[in-house]
């Protein structure tokens, strides 16, 4: 097995990969908080999740990944403060919380399934895993490190010396950079948090709401990530993933509570974190009016899929910069490669390589390897692609890298084949050869009636320079 690097936001180096049972991986990913509508920001972060997850697979680790659905708890503020971003939801919306929750929750993994992302082996929504988050608060509460007020019961940071070393701040920083936040009225420092919000003040109304040994109310976010990441994975394991706004008080949160009462460190050996998608240089936002959706980029005449290819040419760790020119290019840089892909495929000659041409191969392979094991380079692997396409290795060979290829880059690229298969029908595939003939040969003016005939079957024909691809209107 070859090794793997990945960056760890916890020691801030890249590291070897090695995991604390050989060849099963846990990992974890902080979900959608499901209040509205999934964005291209949130689809960059979870095609990137799919890219670790295939990366693992592909050097031969079974991998169990987690994700948690946020239904409940997530205020306004990520700290303590504003209502719960469900209720405000649902308010928008004028409808019920859990009637929103479900309808965005199924809009997200719509959203993921377009994009090709391979759904988590577990998905789990905070509201039915409350029994688990009283249980962990309960455990804080008997260990020391959480008080229980009039308001709600907070995690003492103060409690726990490594608060903050995920993001590099000593708590004696982060006493200054918080001092300015409002806080609760019972809160004992600015750095201390929620785990458990009570039916009171601005929270008198809320709607999900459960009975608890600290009176009725409702888990705050961060509580449901250590009690069901730990439930599914143990109280230790190998990667959690989230986006780079987590580092600074989520995933502080999530280590405090969970080494807290544990007793056991570290909570998770690999922090990976993505960084954002700007929209035409800008954060997205709702008052810029850039948060798009992916049924905005189908309206707009694009494939999910030419989303995807876009998020695969930046690294994770760099920020991506969206316009619809970029998009239309990723478009564009799909279709040929389906089409080259296309034409690989049915040229199919298969021949003895020689020592050269599989020495090469060989060659191809390892540099692709080379490069998603190193901190998932995926550009330079996608740029590996290219090359082995226009190689002069013989076509069925770069078919073949290709399908092997795409089961990290998860382009759909190893579907031709059987899509030609399955939908095509041999008249239209043998209409699409003459014409192909017709026109190496320019005779450009038949190839255009058999265009035609193909078309009025009902398939429409893509040009590319190494050959033609056909599918159906
Ligand atoms: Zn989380």
């Amino acid at each position: 097995m070859s090794d793997i690097f990945l960056y760890n936001s916890l020691t801030k180096k890249k590291e070897k990969f090695e995991p604390i049972n050989t060849l099963r991986v846990g990992m974890y990913t902080c979900g959608f908080t499901v209040y509205d509508y999934a964005h291209i920001g949130s689809c960059r972060k979870y095609v990137m999740d799919d890219l670790l997850k295939r990366v693992l697979v592909y050097n031969g680790y079974s991998v169990t990944h987690v994700q948690n659905v946020t239904d409940v708890g997530h205020l306004v503020s990520d700290a303590n403060e504003g209502e719960d971003k469900m209720e405000k939801g649902a308010r928008k919306y004028g409808k019920d919380p859990y009637e929103i929750a479900r309808f965005f929750e199924n809009y997200f993994y719509e959203s993921m399934d377009k994009l090709n992302i391979i759904r988590p082996d577990i998905i789990c929504r905070a509201t039915e895993h409350i029994t688990e988050q009283i249980q962990l608060i309960q455990k804080l509460i008997d260990k020391g490190f959480a008080y229980d007020t009039p308001e709600a019961v907070y995690f003492e940071a103060d409690k726990f010396d490594k608060y903050g070393e995920l993001f590099g701040q000593r708590l004696t920083d982060k006493k200054t950079a918080r001092d300015n936040v409002i806080k609760g009225k019972y809160q004992k420092s600015p750095y201390d948090f929620v785990l458990w919000v009570k039916r009171i003040g601005i929270h008198k109304d809320h709607i999900m709401h459960w009975d608890s040994p600290w009176g009725d109310g409702f888990p705050g976010w961060h509580i449901e990530c250590s009690a069901m990441s730990m439930k599914y994975l143990g109280e230790q394991f190998d990667i959690h993933t989230g986006g780079e706004d987590h580092l600074s008080v989520h995933h502080p949160n999530e280590i405090a509570q969970s080494e807290a009462a544990t007793g056991k460190s570290p909570f998770v050996k690999y922090w990976v974190h993505h960084a954002f998608l700007m929209v035409n240089g800008q954060k997205m936002s709702k008052s810029l009016g850039n948060l798009f959706t992916i049924d905005d980029v189908v309206n707009k005449g694009f494939e999910p899929l030419a989303l995807r290819y876009l998020y695969l040419t930046a690294h994770y760790r760099d920020p991506l910069n969206f316009t619809w020119g970029s998009l239309s290019s990723a478009q564009n840089a799909l279709s040929n490669l389906r089409s080259q892909v296309f034409a690989a495929y049915s040229q199919n000659q298969r021949t003895v390589l020689s020592f050269e041409k599989d020495a090469k191969r060989e060659d191809f392979a390892r540099r692709f390897r080379d490069a998603i094991n190193d901190d998932l380079a995926i550009p330079r692997a996608l740029a590996v692609l290219w090359t082995v396409l226009k190689s002069n290795i013989p076509s069925e060979d770069k078919y073949d890298l290709t399908c092997e290829f795409d089961q990290v880059l998860g382009l759909g690229l190893s579907e031709i084949r059987a899509g030609i298969r399955e939908e095509i029908p041999d008249e239209i595939l043998e209409l699409l050869k003459q014409r192909d003939k017709l026109r190496k040969s320019g005779n450009f003016s038949e190839a255009d009636k058999i265009r035609q005939e193909i078309e009025i079957k009902g398939y429409i024909v893509n040009d590319a320079k190494e050959g033609s691809l056909v599918r159906k209107k």
